[in-house]
């Protein structure tokens, strides 16, 4: 998730000046590299911040349009080189990009053979050459754009330049948002409107598979079947700030709200459903030693951690592999049992996890095969693991982690299928993994829809200073993950419990007071889950229910139901947190703290 932000004025104004303003704005969507280009002046590349790109840029540096970039990197370290624009061989065409080109290599090798010589190792840089290459026989920009454009396969926001037409600025969405803004005399195209909001409040959104072609005093929106659209400007009431959240009040709802899209970047051109197999790029260099490996421990902290104990569900009853689960600050502390057939699996969102990261250091030393799930490419996991997977879930800005840990449950479920084909799991049971998988966004967002109910059964328990959340088998640690989440932004006690283990203790807590959540959707422990809630009851403990649509029952066990959808058993803990991540915040809400920096807490954890 980049930020992409493009200026076209006739008022004189240093559009590089507007770009750089911009820039800073859109901070929150990645930090790996910035990068600007005007057809006046060319361009500037830094690693980091926008600032670091601020820095570098000369006296005179100069534009009368112009493109700029702030990169969260997906296909290629985050190095000068692969910061954009990216070039085409000429270095007329100059293009920014927010998304993933799924048939980059393809499309890469087709060009080489035309002659065309790449820089980068981004999928972008294509997209230069692919409008290169339609310029030598379509010499008007935006059809050539259009033509491009037709052939890429994947998510993208884009924004390009041609020198030969240099007030102009061609935008592109395909599932990464795009805004377009109105100005007197300018245009703007940007990931969101919180850049172009000091200029104007007129924008237009663009829809997917939309193209929109701007001039200072002109845009005009196309299909890409190339016919064209009309589409009313809209005003905008937001601040900046609101705008960067997406409207929402806070980051941690913004980044819950984007369950949908973040399983479908996890799970893209990773699927080859008909086959029933997953297909993971960043593990095909090991690929013939993981099938000789007999045993996995996956080391994380806090959410990470709770993902990790669900992967070991779905790897050992799927994959058919052991697995165990250890808390990365306790691995790296202890003896180990580590032989050359262990795999040592971290999962870490920003993949410097101090902790984790020394957990793998310590697997190596032990001669293991160490593997990532981590979000950050580049990172400092990702880069000293033997292979990994990459999430692909854009920056995430809440300290309470949300849509990293719906990805690593997506990514855990795709390592599951891979390994599982390896060692005997059918095609069919693949299969039937991955039709589930491509359901779930839409799932997610069926839950996501209910979030009213949700926060009226906040706002009647805000009160309660305990709570339990008890579940078993896949969902034992989607309790744990449900209790952290209230702990870490409501500062309330929580406790997560395998709900077998009430009886041998914490059934003693119960009272009218101390309510509990019990993850209780229809599968293969619903019955169980049904005594066990029963027990809670009969010491008038509170009870709120997640339960499987259509469940009716329940109701009368639970004093207040979730309803999610189903999905096969392995599964169902990515749409089980959903409904526990939004009552925690709505909880917090109430309580009225500022969910996204709950305190004492960091993002990243970099220290012991
Ligand atoms: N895939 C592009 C890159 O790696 C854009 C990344 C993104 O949108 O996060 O440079």
């Amino acid at each position: 998730m980049c930020g992409i932000f493009a200026f076209t004025t006739k008022n004189g104004k240093n559009a590089a000046e507007v770009l750089m303003d911009g820039l800073m704005s859109l901070e929150y969507r990645g930090y790996d590299s910035a990068g600007i280009f005007t057809p006046e002046s060319g361009s500037i590349k830094a690693v980091g911040a926008a600032a670091q790109l601020r820095r570098k840029i000369p006296a005179g540096f100069f534009g009368k349009s112009g493109i700029a970039h702030l990169r969260w990197a997906t296909h290629g370290e985050p190095t000068e080189q692969n910061a954009h624009p990216h070039q085409d061989c000429s270095g007329d065409v100059w293009v920014i990009h927010n998304g993933i080109i799924e048939n980059f290599k393809a499309l890469k090798k087709k060009l080489e053979t035309l002659g065309h010589t790449f820089k980068s190792a981004t999928d972008t840089e294509v997209l230069a050459h692919l409008v290169e290459e339609h310029l030598k026989t379509e010499k008007d920009f935006t059809k050539a754009a259009l033509l491009a454009l037709n052939e890429v396969k994947g998510t993208y926001g884009i924004a390009m330049q041609y020198r030969g037409d240099p007030s102009r600025v061609i935008g592109a969405r395909m599932g990464s948002p795009v805004v377009l803004g109105l100005g007197e005399g300018e245009r703007f195209i940007a990931s969101d409107a919180s850049p172009i909001l000091r200029h104007t409040r007129q924008v237009v959104f663009l829809e997917d598979g939309e193209v929109a072609s701007i001039t200072p005093e002109s845009h005009t929106i196309y299909k890409l079947a190339g016919t064209k659209v009309s589409r009313e400007a809209e005003h905008i009431d937001w601040n900046a700030e609101a705008a960067q959240r997406g409207g929402y009040d806070h980051f941690m709802l913004k980044e819950i709200m984007e369950g949908p899209e973040v399983v479908e970047n996890t799970i893209r051109g990773r699927l080859r459903e008909s086959e029933g197999l997953a297909k993971l790029g960043g593990l095909e260099s090991v690929e013939r030693d993981l099938a000789k490996m007999d045993r996995i421990i996956i080391v994380g902290c806090g959410t990470a951690y709770f993902a990790g104990l669900t992967g070991e569900y779905m790897l050992e009853e799927h994959a058919g592999i052991p697995v165990e689960v250890e808390l990365a600050s306790e691995f790296r502390y202890r003896n180990p049992v580590v032989n050359g057939r262990t795999i040592v699996l971290a999962i870490s969102q920003s993949g410097e996890t101090l902790d984790t990261l020394e957990a793998i250091r310590e697997g190596k030393r032990r001669g293991a095969l160490t593997l990532g799930i981590v979000n950050t490419v580049g990172s400092t996991i990702a880069r000293e693991t033997d292979a990994g997977v990459y999430n692909h879930a854009g920056p995430e800005i809440g300290v309470a982690s949300t849509k990293a840990l719906v990805s690593q449950l997506s990514a855990l479920a795709l390592l599951t299928t891979f390994l599982g084909r390896q060692r005997g799991m059918s095609a069919h049971e693949g299969r039937e993994i991955a039709r589930a998988l491509r359901a779930l966004p839409q799932q997610i967002q069926a839950i996501l829809n209910t979030r009213d109910g949700i926060q009226k059964m906040a706002k009647k328990y805000k009160n309660a200073r305990d709570f339990l959340y008890i579940g078993r088998k896949y969902n034992y640690p989607i309790a744990f993950e449900g209790a952290l989440k209230l702990k870490e932004i409501s500062y309330i006690h929580a406790e997560g419990c395998g709900a077998g283990e009430m009886k041998h203790g914490p059934l003693a807590m119960i009272d009218q007071k101390f309510p509990t959540l019990a993850i209780a959707t229809s599968d293969s422990v619903y019955e169980k889950m049904a005594s066990n809630m029963q027990e809670i009851k009969a010491r008038k403990g509170p009870l709120i229910a997640i339960a499987s649509e259509g469940n009716d029952e329940i109701k009368q066990l639970a004093d207040d139901v979730m309803y999610v959808p189903k999905t096969i058993e392995m599964l169902q803990p990515i749409l089980n947190v959903v409904p526990l991540q939004l009552f925690a915040y709505f909880f917090a809400r109430e309580k009225g703290y500022n969910v996204d920096r709950p305190r004492n807490l960091a993002k990243s954890v970099t220290v012991e």
